[in-house]
C-alpha cells in the first residue's frame, strides 16, 4: 500500500530521481504531441470521451469495488456520486461540445473599420490535474473530462490514501490513452512536488486549503493559470420558521454521505434557539432510519479514510457536548453519526474543516448574528439555509460571500453541470462543471482580423487630427 511520503509508484519508479525523468520525458512526449494539434480537432475530442466512457463502463466493478475497500461506499453511493456523475458529465460534454467550440463573434468599434472580431477558446497545452481522497475517482477524472474537451493534454495524480481506487484508475487510464495525451502518476507528495516542479500551462488542483497554497505557489514560479477547488467549513443555517422534520433529513443526508468526508457537507449547524430541540429530535430519528440505531452495521455508511483522519476526529469530540452517537472504533476507521453542542468559537471543532460525521450545533436568535458570524471567518464552499422566510433567504444570498448557496437542501447545488462548482477566497478560485470545465481549460483568445481595403491614416504620425476631433471619434466610434 501507498503512503504518503513514499516515492515508489505503479509506473514502475522507486527512485526520487527517476520519478523526476519520468515526468520530464512525459511532458515532452506530450507537448510535442500537443504542437502536432492533434488534440485541437472537434472529432479527436468527442473521439477521447467517448473512449473514456466505454473504459468507465468496463472498469465500473472494479471502481465499485475499489471505493468499497477505500471508503466502505455502497454501491448505490458509490455509483450516483463518483462513476453516474462522471459519467453525465461525459455525456453532457458530448452533446454541446460543438457549439462551445464555436467561436464567439463581438462586434468591432467603428474606429476599426473594417474588422471583424471573435473569441476563439484555445487550449492551454499540457495540463496537471491533482486530486484528493474523499471522491477520489470523480474529483480527478471530471476535470479530465473538462481538459479533453478543450483540446489539452493531461497528467493525472490521483491521492495515494485512496489506493485501491488509484490502483484501478491508473489501469484505465493508461488501456485507454497513451502517455502522451493523457498519463496517471500514483504517488505521494514527492511525486506530487516532482510534478509541481514542472512547467505546465494549466494546474487544477482539487484538496485541502493548506496544499492548495503550496500549489499555487509552484504555479506562480511558471506563472501558471490554476483552478483551486479547496475545503473549509460550510455553514448550515436553520431558521425556525421551516420544515424541520425535511430540514434534518436533508441535512443528515448532506453530512453523512460518504461518512461526512464531502467537501461541500454542512460542517456545522446554525439553528435558531427556538428550533433547537425539534430539530435534533428529528436529526436523530432520521439517522436512525438511514443507518438504524448501529450503523456500524449498516451497509450504507461509511469509513474514515485513514487511522490519522480517526484521531484527528476522536480529538475534535473532545469538544462540547454530545448529544447523540459519539461511538469510535479505530480498528475499523469507524465514527457514528454524531451531535454535538455546547462548543464555542475557540474550540478546534469550531476552527477547523470537520471533514468527518460530526455535527456541532450552535444557537442562534437574531438574524444579524448569523451573517456577523459568517463574515467574520473564512468564505466557505458552500452555505445552507433552511428557512421559507423570503426576506431572510434573500439577505443570507446578498450579505454573505460563499462559493455556491442551497436553500432548504445541502449538496444539490454542486450537482448540476448548468452552474459553476467552485469556491471564493480560502474555498478555492475557479470553477468547473459543464460549460464552466470548458471554460477552466480553455483561453480565451481575443482575434480581431482587419481587412487590407482600406487604411484610414488617423493613427499614423504625423498626425492631423485635432485632440477635438480625437476626442470626439473616441466618444462615437469606440
Ligand atoms: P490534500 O490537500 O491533503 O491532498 C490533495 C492532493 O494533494 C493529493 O493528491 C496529495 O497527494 C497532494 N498533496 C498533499 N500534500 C502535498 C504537498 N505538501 N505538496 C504537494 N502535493 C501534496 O487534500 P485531501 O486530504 O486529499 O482532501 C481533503 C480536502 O480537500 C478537504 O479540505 C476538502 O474540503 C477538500 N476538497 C475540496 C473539494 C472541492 O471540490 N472544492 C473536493 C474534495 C475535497
Amino acid at each position: 500500500m501507498l503512503t504518503k511520503t513514499s516515492a515508489h509508484s505503479s509506473n514502475g519508479i522507486h527512485h526520487l530521481s527517476e520519478m523526476k525523468q519520468k515526468v520530464i520525458e512525459t511532458l515532452e512526449a506530450q507537448r510535442t504531441f500537443f504542437a502536432s494539434n492533434v488534440t485541437k480537432d472537434y472529432d479527436f475530442r468527442v473521439t477521447q470521451l467517448k473512449k473514456l466512457k466505454k473504459a468507465i463502463v468496463k472498469h465500473e466493478k472494479a471502481l465499485l469495488d475499489a471505493l468499497k475497500l477505500d471508503l466502505n461506499k455502497s454501491k448505490i453511493e458509490a455509483y450516483g456520486s463518483e462513476i453516474g456523475l462522471t459519467i453525465s458529465e461525459i455525456d453532457h460534454t458530448i452533446k454541446h461540445l460543438k457549439k462551445w467550440m464555436r467561436n464567439k463573434k463581438v462586434s468591432t468599434p467603428l474606429f476599426h473599420f473594417k474588422a471583424s472580431s471573435y473569441i476563439k477558446a484555445t487550449p492551454y497545452g499540457s495540463n496537471l490535474i491533482i486530486g484528493p481522497w474523499n471522491y477520489p475517482f470523480q474529483l480527478l477524472i471530471v476535470p479530465l473530462v473538462g481538459a479533453i474537451s478543450a483540446g489539452n493534454t493531461a497528467i493525472l495524480k490521483p491521492s495515494e490514501l485512496a489506493p485501491h481506487t488509484a490502483a484501478v484508475v491508473s489501469e484505465l487510464i493508461k488501456e485507454t490513452f497513451e502517455e502522451h495525451y493523457v498519463a496517471i502518476f500514483e504517488g505521494g507528495i514527492d511525486m506530487s512536488q516532482a510534478l509541481l516542479a514542472e512547467k505546465f500551462d494549466y494546474i487544477f488542483f482539487t484538496g485541502s486549503t493548506q496544499v492548495g497554497k503550496i500549489v499555487y505557489q509552484a504555479a506562480a514560479k511558471h506563472l501558471t493559470p490554476v483552478t483551486l477547488e479547496l475545503g473549509g467549513k460550510s455553514p448550515c443555517i436553520v431558521d425556525k420558521d421551516t420544515d424541520l422534520d425535511l430540514t434534518a433529513r436533508r441535512i443528515a443526508w448532506g453530512k453523512f454521505l460518504n461518512a461526512g468526508q464531502t467537501c461541500v457537507a454542512p460542517d456545522y449547524i446554525m439553528v435558531h434557539s427556538e428550533a433547537k430541540d425539534e430539530l435534533v429530535k428529528h436529526l436523530k430519528k432520521h439517522i436512525e432510519k438511514f443507518f438504524t440505531t448501529t450503523p456500524k452495521e449498516s451497509p450504507y455508511f461509511g469509513r474514515i479514510i485513514n487511522d490519522r483522519h480517526v484521531k484527528r476526529l476522536a480529538g475534535l469530540m473532545t469538544c462540547g457536548n454530545i448529544l447523540y452517537g459519539g461511538d469510535i472504533s479505530h480498528k475499523d476507521r469507524y465514527i457514528s453519526p454524531t451531535l454535538i453542542d455546547d462548543v464555542t468559537d475557540d474550540d478546534a471543532i469550531m476552527q477547523e474543516e470537520i471533514f468527518g460525521p460530526l455535527i456541532p450545533i450552535v444557537e442562534w436568535t437574531q438574524e444579524e448574528e448569523v451573517i456577523k458570524y459568517i463574515n467574520e471567518h473564512a468564505k466557505p464552499l458552500a452555505l445552507y439555509l433552511f428557512s421559507k422566510n423570503r426576506k431572510l433567504i434573500d439577505k443570507v444570498i446578498n450579505e454573505t460571500s460563499s462559493g455556491g448557496v442551497a436553500i432548504n437542501d445541502t449538496v444539490v447545488h454542486m450537482t448540476t453541470a448548468e452552474m459553476p462548482f467552485g469556491g471564493v477566497g480560502e474555498s478555492g478560485l475557479g470553477a468547473y462543471h459543464g460549460k464552466y470545465s470548458f471554460d477552466t481549460f480553455s483561453h480565451q483568445k481575443a482575434v480581431m482580423e482587419r481587412s487590407t481595403l482600406i487604411d484610414p491614416p488617423l493613427r499614423y504620425a504625423p498626425f492631423k487630427l485635432t485632440m477635438g476631433a480625437l476626442r470626439f471619434l473616441m466618444r462615437h466610434t469606440f
